[in-house]
């Protein structure tokens, strides 16, 4: 896969005073229009705007391209006039910003990005735990509620509409590059001057039958703070061990006074623990070996007797996707969350992080802020991009 799907955010248009002996398609992703007599230019390079043209005009670089574009300045190019040319600045790198991951946090930031005229990217292997989300009545603006899926469309149809390019793919190394640093994704080399890490977490799931059907129909449950409201009063179950597990109980418990902390074989809750949740009222079930779907609702196998829950969350942790940042050197938590500063810099120079890979508070709100707060911050990073005058031209001596 070639480079240059990344790199024109900006499109060059070239007009030609007889494109009648042009093919329609060319190489480096030159197309020509027959209606508008336009080329269009989706990436572009120095040469090739040297060619149109020996002076220089108000547009920069985009090295990876120049290999690509050879046939087109071969011989023709003085009947091309250059119409508008837009000023990127960006010498060093082909993009400003490569965004790794394509969930919630990682599409708000492509979206202020491109709106401060930012070169940048998205790659997105396309597992955002927002997908998971039947129906979101916290996410604010929403009053009748949002599935995840239909935000991350509205987002990316957002970005989309600032010429933000959402890749598929896995973001598989990163390595520091100076200044910036230079990503490996699907065999090729991608660098940038800053990266934004916001891949997220995975949940760990129990063992079920039918899991992700029960996900969907909001039987099973990984975010009290997201949805323990529309869970009021019902017949709730927490699974999982440990202080995690406790804690998550007593949070419930504010939405329901029929409350079971189900405790699998070998659970090491201390005595604290146990108590404090006998104190509010929540019982518990020792050694339960399996889950399973009920009817419209959830089942619990423990010595022999099987319970019967409206809903269950599982409170069994998660795997932070934090590893390529940590490789780099970032500081992490004793969890695998990154460490950030105010401005959700990473304490690896040039590296920020925004999202669930940072958060402890795992909310879509909390990963668009900080999105919102690392690209204005890469931005005032950059250097400054000065806008060209609109219609710049210049013709072909
Ligand atoms: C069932 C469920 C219900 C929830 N309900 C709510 C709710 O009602 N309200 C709320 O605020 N929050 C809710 N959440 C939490 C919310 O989904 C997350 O807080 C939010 O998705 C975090 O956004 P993010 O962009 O940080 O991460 P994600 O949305 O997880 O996106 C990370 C993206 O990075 C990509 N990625 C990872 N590694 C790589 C790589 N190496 N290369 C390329 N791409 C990569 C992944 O494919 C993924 O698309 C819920 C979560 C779950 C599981």
């Amino acid at each position: 896969m070639a480079l240059t799907r990344f790199i024109h955010q900006e499109t060059v248009l070239g007009f030609a005073k007889d494109l009648r002996d042009y093919p329609t398609t060319m190489p480096g992703g030159v197309e020509r229009d027959t209606n508008k007599r336009v080329l269009r230019a989706r990436c572009f390079s120095k040469k090739l705007l040297h060619a149109l043209h020996p002076k220089p005009v108000h547009a920069v670089a985009v090295s990876n391209a120049q290999r690509q574009i050879g046939p087109l300045h071969q011989g023709r190019v003085d009947r091309l006039i250059v119409r508008r040319a837009i000023e990127v600045k960006m010498p060093d790198h082909d993009l400003d910003c490569l965004i790794i991951g394509g969930g919630p946090a990682g599409l708000t930031a492509a979206v202020y990005l491109a709106r401060y005229h930012r070169r940048v990217a998205v790659v997105d292997s396309g597992v955002s735990r927002a997908g998971l989300i039947p129906e979101s009545h916290n996410y604010p603006g929403f009053p009748d509620g949002i599935s995840g899926n239909q935000l991350l469309l509205s987002l990316r149809a957002q970005a989309a509409h600032y010429g933000v390019r959402v890749v598929s793919g896995t973001v598989t190394a990163l390595q520091r590059r100076k200044p910036g640093f230079c990503a490996t994704f699907d065999g090729e080399e991608l660098p940038a001057r800053f990266v934004l890490l916001a891949t997220g977490i995975v949940d760990k799931h129990p063992s079920m039958e039918g899991l992700d059907a029960a996900v969907a129909d909001g039987l099973v449950r990984y975010c009290p703070v997201c949805d323990a409201y529309e869970a009021t009063d019902k017949k709730i179950a927490v699974f999982g061990s440990g202080s995690d597990a406790a804690s998550k109980a007593k949070f419930l418990r504010g939405y329901s006074a029929d409350v079971t902390w189900l405790r699998p074989s070998g659970d090491d809750a201390s005595a604290d623990d146990i108590e404090s949740l006998a104190e509010a009222s929540i019982d518990i079930i020792d050694a339960v070996q399996e889950l399973g779907r009920s009817g419209a609702g959830i089942q619990a196998a423990a010595a022999g007797r099987v319970h019967h829950f409206d809903l269950v969350y599982p409170a069994l942790g998660c795997d932070v996707r934090s590893g390529m940042a940590t490789q780099l050197g970032a500081e992490a938590n004793d969890v695998g969350c990154l460490k950030v500063d105010e401005y959700q810099r990473t304490t690896v120079e040039g590296l920020y992080a925004a999202g669930d890979v940072v958060s402890d508070l795992h909310q879509i709100a909390v990963a668009t802020g900080h999105a919102a707060i690392a690209a204005t911050h890469i931005h005032k990073s950059l250097p400054a991009g000065l806008r060209a005058a609109p219609d710049y031209a210049v013709t072909a001596g």
